[in-house]
């Protein structure tokens, strides 16, 4: 099998990737960035951006990640079309496998392969996603201010997600599958006491309905099987997010839902040489402009690593 030997890896072509891949290629590291299957990551199947700083009047997504490309190949990034299908940690310099069919020695790894939303798997929720159907309160709430939405979730995400909205729209409506949430007391709590929330216990999506846009949602009440229409403009999915780091479990330390562990106020992972930085080992705030912060966090850590170590 072809092996290459580099100074710094990074997995991943998100916003974290690509902050890691600009100071790290301005630190004179040469990193070499494959992109994996999203190019670009989350943002690339989004439209307007308006929260990330920089751009007054917002931004589309897939422009957006066209920018930080460009940033990180102005500094010589060599960014490849490529997915890592393996790692082997146990001796250094580390072992990442590319495509099955090419193994890169790295002395260091920066891990930036982000989280993919859960999703229903209903035909109209995937034809409506970014036009009204959003797995992101915080990015997309803003955009249904004055407006009756939908969303679904029963944990502290969803629940702290609907309170979310709540502040922004005239009315939530939260389905509940069970007649009880998996969410912790307080927020429960929270939800209740909000008044422009109506929680439908027992009751799932049907079907999201509008040919171009989000108009109305059907659900339907498991209990009784009568089904109804609400009128939304938003349709909100709360079920949770998968980390993408199944490659790395046999080396590295993960929570309980999967998300890499890193010392707390660094991008240091249990393994010397081996970071990570983004949405994978961050479930709580995931956004663009944390991905990018902790991604730069990454490359001034390589950066130190590999100076200790007189590999610079
Ligand atoms: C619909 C939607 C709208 C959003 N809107 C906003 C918004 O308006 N503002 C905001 O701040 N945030 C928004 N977010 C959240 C934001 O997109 C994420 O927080 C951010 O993209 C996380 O960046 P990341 O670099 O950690 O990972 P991601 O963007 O998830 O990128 C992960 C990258 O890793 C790659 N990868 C994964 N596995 C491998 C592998 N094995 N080998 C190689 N590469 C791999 C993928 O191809 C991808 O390039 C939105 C998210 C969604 C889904």
């Amino acid at each position: 099998m072809e092996i290459e030997r580099v100074k710094c890896l990074i997995i991943g072509s998100g916003p974290a990737g690509y902050t890691a891949a600009i100071y790290a290629s301005r630190a004179g590291l040469s990193p070499v960035l494959y992109q994996g299957l999203q190019p670009g990551g989350q943002l690339t199947i989004t439209n307007d951006v308006e929260n990330y700083p920089g751009y007054p009047e917002g931004v589309m997504g897939p422009e957006m990640m066209e920018d930080f490309k460009k940033q990180a190949e102005r500094f010589g990034t060599d960014v490849r079309y490529g997915i890592a299908t393996s790692v082997d940690f146990s001796s250094k310099p580390h072992k990442v496998t590319i495509d099955d069919s090419k193994v890169i020695e790295a002395h260091t790894v920066i891990i930036s392969t982000g989280a993919s939303a859960k999703w229903l798997g209903l035909e109209s929720e995937a034809r409506l996603n970014g036009s009204g159907v959003s797995a992101c309160a915080v990015c997309d709430g803003f955009f249904y201010r004055g407006q009756d939405v939908v969303i679904v979730g029963a944990g502290d995400t969803a629940a702290e997600e609907a309170t979310y909205l709540a502040n922004l729209c005239s009315k939530v409506y939260m389905l509940v599958r069970r007649d009880e949430m998996r969410a912790s007391t307080i927020m429960q709590e929270r939800v209740k006491n909000t008044k422009n929330i109506e929680i439908l216990w027992n009751t799932v999506t049907d079907e999201i309905l509008g040919e171009h846009a989000v108009e109305a949602v059907r659900v339907k009440n498991l209990v009784t099987n009568e089904t109804r229409e609400i009128p939304a403009k938003g349709f909100f999915v709360a079920i949770g997010h998968e980390p993408n780091s199944a490659i790395f479990k046999d080396y590295l330390k993960l929570d309980e839902n999967g998300y890499i562990r890193t010392i707390p106020g660094t991008s240091k992972t249990n393994v010397d040489g081996v970071f990570a930085c983004g949405d994978v080992q961050d479930f709580t705030y995931r956004q663009a402009v944390t991905a990018a912060g902790s991604g730069c966090m990454a490359a001034l850590d390589a950066e130190r690593y590999l100076a200790a170590l007189n590999l610079h």
